[in-house]
């Protein structure tokens, strides 16, 4: 068993359920959540990090459960007086939610860095561990659709990524480097996993694999790399990656997550639902860990990150 520090890579709502998992049971100087900022966009003259603020408001136990995303609690009266006022509402902004983009906007426009704002923002919440945006330099994910490049949140939210997609790119990349936290954490000596998160592999862990250097480093590392498959029963719970599996021509199963990650890989763990995975993906060199891996609340996200610690004999 090793007792040192575990580097995660999540996106919004799904990675951020299994980083609050693995803060449950790790101690704060052995966990750091690295998080995809290729969502983030300017709105209404605000810095807007969707999957920070997914990982953030899970993290501190203000996520709300039911929705799905965002805040418990939230009111809409801003959004409705912004409509009032002929401003776009094509982007829900809650009350509470807007509290923490005006906090981060205006930080960063006085001149802190992203790493520095959620770091004050996540510690302000109660959150003990480190959470870090995967780099200080803007990155923003596109879509190839009919129309053309379209950016993220205009195909995800705009039109709820209803236009089929045949590529995806990163601007900004090459040439985002990683944030302090990310590169500190890649090369600590005592590093002693690396877990993605059951987040989208397309929109969620490709942007950060797609920061300067960072699939070199994790193709480097010697530490066992286990990823969770965000399939269950061989479908995304929700959101896009069924249908962009399918769009992007691939299979609709944990094959085509392991064929994604490749090498970076060296364990999967996947729903027992989709146990009959197993064999095959073991034939091609993978190791297979089943689990229950849907997390319907911090139960299942200890349980299921104290499964995926004992994976790879990692201590909690
Ligand atoms: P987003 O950035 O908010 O879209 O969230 P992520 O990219 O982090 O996660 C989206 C993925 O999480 C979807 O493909 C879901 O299938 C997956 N997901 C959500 N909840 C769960 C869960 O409880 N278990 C597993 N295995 N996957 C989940
Ligand atoms: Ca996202």
């Amino acid at each position: 068993m090793s007792s040192g520090h575990v580097l995660a890579l999540s996106g919004g709502v799904g990675g951020a359920k299994l980083a609050a998992g693995l803060a449950a049971v790790l101690p704060p100087e052995r966990l750091t959540v690295v998080v995809n900022t290729g969502d983030d966009f300017e709105h209404l003259g605000l810095t807007i990090c969707p999957d920070i603020d997914s990982v953030t408001y899970t993290m501190a136990g203000l996520n709300d459960r039911q929705r799905g995303w965002g805040v418990a609690g939230e009111t809409w009266q801003a959004m409705a007086a912004l409509k009032a006022l002929g401003e776009a509402d094509w982007f829900n902004l809650g009350d509470r939610d807007l509290g923490m983009h005006v906090a981060r906007s205006w930080r960063l426009r006085a001149g802190e860095s992203l790493s520095d704002v959620t770091v004050r923002l996540t510690q302000s919440l109660g959150i003990a561990h480190k959470v870090a945006p995967m780099s200080d330099d803007p990155v923003r994910t596109q879509v190839q659709t009919a129309k053309g490049w379209q950016d993220f949140q205009q195909w995800f939210v705009g039109e709820q990524c209803a236009p089929s997609v045949s590529a995806i790119r990163f601007a900004g990349t090459p040439g985002a480097r990683p944030s302090t936290a990310f590169a500190e954490a890649l090369a600590r000596p005592d590093l002693s996993a690396v877990v993605f998160c059951p987040s989208n592999p397309f929109l969620s862990v490709d942007p950060i694999l797609a920061v300067d250097g960072v699939r070199g480093a994790l193709a480097g590392l010697t530490v066992p790399r286990i990823a969770i498959s965000p399939l269950i029963g061989g479908k995304a719970l929700k959101g896009p990656l069924s249908k962009l599996l399918a769009e992007l021509g691939q299979e609709g199963s944990n094959h085509a997550i392991a064929a994604h990650y490749g090498t970076l890989l060296d364990t999967l763990v996947i729903d027992r639902s989709d146990g009959d995975d197993a064999m095959h993906l073991q034939a091609g060199g993978l190791a297979v860990t089943l689990a229950n891996t849907l997390m319907r609340g911090p139960d299942d996200q200890s349980r299921l990150a104290r499964e995926v610690l004992a994976a790879v004999g990692v201590e909690y």
